[in-house]
C-alpha cells in the first residue's frame, strides 16, 4: 500500500487551524452525534462519519456504523480531497488504484463505497468530512444528494464554530477571554501590525477570594462588571476588552504610544472607589505594558510576561509598569526555585542544616544552636533562604519543607543528647507553619519517636503581616509552648513588632534583629533605642538575645544593657555540624587551659 494521499502545500496552517478548532475531544456532542444519524438515515448509509484529519491521524467527531475511534492518517480516504478541497466519491473502492489496498477497503469494515464532503473554514482550509461509506459499491449521487451532503457539512462547521465562540467568551461579562486574546494576540504578530498589549490586574485574587467569603459570589460578580464598565471607558477605538483571569482584564492598543499617556488615566480613575451595591471599594490597580513585536513571535509568552509586569506594578505600587526583561528573569527564577524544590525534599544532599552558637553573655557556654537552611539548587547553586523561604511560604510546598527541617533538628539534637551535650537547637518556622495543627502534631510525633524531650528544642518565629488567623497561630505556639519549648520572636525591632502583639503570645524570649545591632557604633540614636528595647523586654522578664553581634564594642553594649544572649559572626558563622562539635570542643579545651592558667596565677 502507498503512504497515502500527498500532503498539501499549506499543510502547517492547515494542522494549526485543526488544533486550534478542533482540539481532540473524547466526549460525544449531541449536535455531532444528530447530524451523523440523520446523514446516515438520509443517504441509507450503513456508515457515516465527521472525521478530523491531523498530523498522523483521523480521529472522528461523531459516528455511527464503526466501532474504532481513529484510524492512521495514510488510511484516510478523506486525506485526498483535504488536496483538492472538493467532494470526493469513491464508487468501488477495489477498482480505484489510490485504495483497492487500503486496510480499511481489504479488511475491516471492508469499504467499497465512500463519499464525504469537506468542513472547510472561512479561509478555505479543510479540516476534514462528513462522509458517508457502504461496504457495497454504489452508482454516484446525484446532484440533489451532493449539494444536500455538502449542506450537512456545512452544519458541521456552524458547529464547530459556536462551539469555538462559545469557549472564547466569558460568561458572567460576555468579554472575550483569554483564549481569544492570545489569539487575537498571535493574528496581529502574523500581519507585523505594531500595538502595545495592556494587563490590568484590579484585584489580588485574594482580595477577590476574602470578598466573595464575606459578601458573596453575586457581589463579587457585580464587582467585576462593574470594573468592566469602568475600563470599557478607556478603550481605543474598534478594540475589545479581554478578560484574561477572574482578576484581570486586558486589550491591545493599535500603534504605539507614550505609557504615562496610555496608563495614567487608568490609574488616576480607579483612585476613585467603584460602588457596587452601595459599598465603595478601593480597587489595587497594577498596569503592565508591552510592546509587541513580530521578531521571536513563536517563542514569546506575551501574555505571561504583561500579567507578571502588571503585577509588578501592582505590588510595587507604581500604578503602572513597562515590561523589562528584569521583572521576567525574577520570575523565572522564582519559579526555578519552588519547581525544584520538591524534588530537593526527595533527593537527598541538595539541602542541609547549618548551626550557628548562641552564646551565654555571663558564663561565656554555647546554650543554644541555630538551624539555619542551606539548599545547593542543581542550576543555581546555593540559594540563601531569605530568597527562597518566602517564596516557598506562599506555597503548599512550606509543610513538606518544614517537617524536613523538623525531622533533621530532632534527629541531630537526639544525636547530641546521646553525646551528652547539653544545648538547645533552635529552630525558624514561619506563620504558615502555624496555620493549621500540622505542624505542631508531627512535632508530637517526632519527639516521641526520637524519644526526645521538647524542651531540647527552641522555636524562632518571626511576625509577620501575613498572618491570616491569628487566633490559630496563639493557639498552635500555645501547643509548643505546653510542650516545653522555648518560643523566641525572631527579628525583634523591625517591621511589625509590637508590644501588644508580644504579649498575646506565649513567646519566652526576644531576639534583637541584626539590623539594630549592626549600626550601634555609629549611631547614638539607635544606642538609646536598643537600650530601652532591652530594659523594656528585661522588664518583662523575657529573654533576650543579641543577634549580628560582629564587633567587641557591640557586645560590649548589649551585654552592659542587660542582653543575656548573644550571637553573630564574633563568636561564630554558621557550621556544619561536624564543624560545630569541632568548634565547641577546642573552646572547651581552651577554657580548660583558661582556668587552668588562672589557678597558677
Ligand atoms: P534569622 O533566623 O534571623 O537568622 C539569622 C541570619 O543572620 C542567618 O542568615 C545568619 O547566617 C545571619 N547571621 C548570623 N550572625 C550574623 C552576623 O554577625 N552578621 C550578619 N550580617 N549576619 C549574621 P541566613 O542563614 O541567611 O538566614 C536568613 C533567614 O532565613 C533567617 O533569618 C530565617 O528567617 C530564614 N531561615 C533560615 N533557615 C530557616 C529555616 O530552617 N526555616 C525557616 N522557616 N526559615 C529559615
Ligand atoms: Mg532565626
Ligand atoms: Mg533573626
Amino acid at each position: 500500500m502507498d503512504k497515502g494521499a500527498p500532503l498539501p502545500a499549506e499543510e502547517a496552517i492547515r494542522l494549526a487551524k485543526v488544533a486550534d478548532l478542533c482540539p481532540f475531544e473524547s466526549n460525544s456532542d449531541e449536535v455531532f452525534d444528530k447530524v451523523v444519524s440523520m446523514t446516515a438515515e438520509f443517504f441509507d448509509a450503513p456508515i457515516s462519519l465527521i472525521t478530523i484529519v491531523e498530523r498522523h491521524r483521523q480521529w472522528f467527531r461523531a459516528r455511527v456504523g464503526i466501532d474504532v475511534n481513529e484510524t492512521p492518517r495514510e488510511t484516510s480516504f478523506y486525506a485526498y480531497s483535504v488536496l483538492t478541497k472538493e467532494p470526493l466519491e469513491v464508487l468501488d473502492a477495489r477498482l480505484d488504484d489510490r485504495f483497492k489496498d487500503n486496510p480499511l477497503v481489504t479488511g475491516p469494515p471492508f469499504i467499497r463505497y465512500y463519499a464525504g464532503a469537506p468542513l472547510m473554514t472561512e479561509d478555505g482550509l479543510s479540516l476534514g468530512s462528513l462522509c458517508i461509506i457502504d461496504t457495497k459499491p454504489r452508482s454516484a449521487l446525484n446532484k440533489r444528494e451532493k449539494s444536500m451532503l455538502v449542506y450537512f457539512a456545512e452544519l458541521v462547521m456552524l458547529r464547530i464554530m459556536g462551539v469555538r465562540v462559545r469557549n472564547f467568551v466569558d460568561q458572567p461579562t460576555r468579554l472575550f477571554n483569554r483564549l481569544r486574546l492570545e489569539e487575537d494576540i498571535r493574528e496581529v504578530l502574523r500581519n507585523g501590525e505594531t500595538s502595545q498589549l495592556v494587563a490590568i490586574d484590579v484585584l489580588t485574587p485574594k482580595f477577590l477570594n476574602d470578598m466573595v467569603k464575606a459578601l458573596g459570589y453575586s457581589f463579587a460578580q457585580d464587582l467585576v462588571l462593574a470594573i468592566k464598565d469602568r475600563l470599557l471607558k478607556f478603550l481605543p477605538e474598534r478594540c475589545h476588552l479581554y478578560k484574561v483571569s477572574p482578576t484581570r482584564f486586558g486589550f491591545i492598543s493599535p500603534g504605539l504610544h507614550p505609557l504615562p499617556q496610555l496608563c495614567n488615566p487608568i490609574v488616576e480613575d480607579f483612585k476613585e472607589p467603584i460602588e457596587c451595591d452601595g459599598i465603595p471599594i478601593l480597587m489595587q490597580v497594577g498596569v503592565g505594558v508591552l510592546a509587541l513585536e513580530s521578531k521571536n513571535q513563536l517563542t514569546q509568552d506575551w501574555l505571561r510576561l504583561v500579567v507578571s509586569t502588571a503585577d509588578n506594578a501592582r505590588d510595587r505600587k507604581t500604578g503602572w509598569a513597562g515590561y523589562e526583561s528584569k521583572f521576567d528573569e525574577a520570575h523565572q527564577r522564582a519559579f526555578m526555585l519552588l519547581s525544584y524544590l520538591s524534588n530537593a525534599l526527595k533527593c537527598s544532599g541538595q539541602l542541609w542544616l547549618m548551626y550557628q552558637p548562641q552564646i551565654d553573655l555571663k558564663t561565656g557556654q554555647c546554650t543554644c544552636v541555630e538551624a539555619l537552611l542551606r539548599w545547593t539548587h542543581p542550576v543555581l547553586g546555593l540559594v540563601n533562604p531569605a530568597e527562597f523561604i518566602p517564596l516557598v511560604q506562599k506555597t503548599a510546598l512550606m509543610q513538606p519543607l518544614s517537617e524536613w527541617i523538623l525531622h533533621e533538628v530532632i534527629r541531630q539534637a537526639k544525636a547530641w543528647q546521646l553525646e551528652g551535650r547539653t544545648f538547645r537547637i533552635a529552630m525558624n518556622i514561619t506563620v504558615s507553619d502555624l496555620e493549621s495543627s500540622a505542624f505542631v502534631d508531627c512535632t508530637e510525633s517526632l519527639l516521641d519517636s526520637f524519644g526526645l524531650e521538647a524542651n531540647k528544642i527552641e522555636i524562632e518565629f518571626t511576625e509577620s503581616e501575613l498572618i491570616t488567623n491569628a487566633a490559630e497561630v496563639s493557639i498552635q505556639l500555645q501547643r509548643l509552648r505546653n510542650l516545653g519549648m522555648e518560643i523566641s520572636i525572631d527579628d525583634f525591632g523591625t517591621g511589625y513588632s509590637n508590644w501588644t502583639y508580644l504579649r498575646q503570645i506565649p513567646a519566652t524570649t526576644v531576639k534583637l534583629d541584626q539590623s539594630l545591632t549592626a549600626r550601634l557604633n555609629e549611631d547614638e540614636k539607635n544606642q538609646r533605642l536598643v537600650k530601652t528595647l532591652i530594659e523594656l523586654a528585661d522588664r518583662l522578664d523575657y529573654r533576650i538575645v543579641a543577634e549580628g553581634i560582629e564587633t567587641e564594642e557591640v557586645l560590649r553594649l548589649v551585654k552592659e544593657w542587660g542582653c543575656t544572649e548573644g550571637q553573630g559572626y564574633l563568636f561564630a558563622k554558621p557550621m556544619s555540624a561536624e564543624c560545630l562539635v569541632a568548634w565547641l570542643d577546642s573552646r572547651v579545651l581552651r577554657d580548660d587551659q583558661r582556668a587552668l592558667l588562672t589557678r597558677l596565677g
